[in-house]
């Protein structure tokens, strides 16, 4: 739980009840997908570069096996909760349901500070928690993939040491590793872009061009940055950024290419103190004139006291859970169209679901083909959602998004039954 109150949990209950709603699900299905089918709490030790000795907490949650292994990223944060994990991984079971690829949902996570980390403890820590989930994690079962502060590298320490103690390199085991141990072109960027051709799509159906428009962004860590790269690219004009630490405006539009330049040599890879901008803090940023919002932080960051200043007649969820249920249907009731996480940011996914193809393949694909693939599953899903929304006359994507992914997780369940 936030201290704002705000439980992640919850909140994913409450929207999977008013889908099931929606689509007359079949109680005993609900009740399947009310729970995680598997939860992992570890504590486990790790000697500091001191040689002091830590015990850290991890999770790992699978919420639902039913269409395929269990996929789902693994985030360190120091204020990581078990709830906040489950939630997670629910919103993976839809995510990859929406856009129709074969897995289930998990998440995983270590309660630290990774910046207090040395580079030494960050890699013991990994491997240390790629032990604790030996039993769970497989090409198979359950396949562990970058989240919120973590990147390639960590990827690679897990694939090693699962590699390690099984007794043969396992390409299938974690996506998002770097491109020279089995990694897939385009999977660093995916989440951005794919978040980007959601958004032109969008916008495209609003019968809008993209000039002209305008963009707020918060968040400028792998989704945010990428999201304003490829934006920009485009002849968008991004004209605010905001993050943990600070934010800047710029009513013409940033410099997005130098703004990158500068956050990467920024001691906290912060966009905070950039010249030739305002500053802009991130409740500002909720209540500018612009045509699209891309939130790509942390969760509950559209909430009851912020969602009646927002503007934007667009807003496309990079993060996961960013809008809280009550500022969704504040947004509802003004006619915002949230294009909702589970479609939005699903480009990371999808491109994961291309890595593990080509690693149990052992066959890799150009970047066309990656690019083209991506855009090509993210187009029909949003298609998908919006006939969705139409065959149940709903105008929110998110209730439309769901009971596209929940039924489709239902229909799987069904059709395997219940064992024994
Ligand atoms: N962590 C990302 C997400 O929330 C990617 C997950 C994956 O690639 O498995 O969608």
């Amino acid at each position: 739980m936030s201290s704002s109150g705000f439980n992640p949990w919850e909140a994913v209950l409450t929207q999977l009840r008013t889908a099931a709603e929606a689509i007359k699900l079949d109680g005993n299905i609900l009740k399947i997908l009310e729970k995680p089918d598997k939860v992992l709490i570890t504590y486990f030790p790790v000697i500091m570069d001191d040689g002091h000795l830590e015990i850290f907490e991890g999770y790992r949650v699978q919420h639902s096996h039913h269409r395929g292994p269990c996929k789902g990223g693994i985030r360190y944060a120091p204020d990581l909760s078990l709830d906040e994990v489950k939630a997670l991984a629910a919103l993976m079971t839809w995510k990859t349901a929406v856009v129709n690829i074969p897995f289930g949902g998990a998440k995983g996570g270590v309660v630290c500070d990774p910046w207090k980390l040395s580079a030494g403890e960050l890699k013991r820590m990994t491997r240390r928690f790629t032990y604790s989930l030996i039993n769970m994690i497989g090409p198979e079962s359950d396949i562990p993939a970058p989240d919120v502060n973590t990147n390639p590298e960590v990827m690679s320490w897990i694939l090693d040491t699962y590699s390690m103690i099984t007794g043969h390199t396992e390409l299938g085991v974690v996506t998002g590793k770097p491109v020279e141990i089995g990694g897939s072109i385009g999977r660093t960027e995916a989440t951005g872009r794919g978040l980007f051709y959601v958004m032109e799509e969008a916008l495209r159906q609003r019968g809008r061009s993209t000039k002209g428009i305008r963009v707020a962004v918060q968040g400028f860590g792998n989704v945010g940055s990428y999201f304003c790269r490829f934006a920009h690219q485009a002849g968008f004009k991004v004209v605010a950024v905001t993050d943990a630490f600070g934010g800047v405006f710029s009513p013409n539009g940033l410099d997005i290419p130098k703004l990158i330049e500068y956050s990467s040599k920024h001691p906290k890879r912060s966009v905070e103190g950039f010249p030739d901008a305002d500053t802009m803090t991130n409740e500002e940023i909720f209540g500018l004139d612009v045509d699209v919002i891309a939130p790509c932080a942390m969760g509950d960051a559209i909430n009851k006291g912020n969602a009646d200043s927002v503007k934007a007649p667009l807003i496309v969820e990079g993060a996961n859970g960013p809008t809280t249920p009550e500022a969704d249907a504040i947004l509802s009731e003004k006619g915002t169209t949230v294009v909702p996480d589970i479609l939005a940011n699903a480009g990371g996914v999808t491109v994961s679901y291309f890595e593990w193809v080509q690693g149990l393949q052992h066959f890799f694909w150009s970047d066309q083909q990656v690019n083209q693939a991506l855009r090509d599953i993210l187009v029909k899903a949003f298609n998908e959602v919006n006939n969705k929304a139409t065959e149940f006359n709903i105008r929110n994507l998110r209730i439309a998004a769901l009971a596209l992914a929940v039924g489709r997780v239902a229909k799987a369940i069904e059709l395997r039954g219940i064992f024994p």
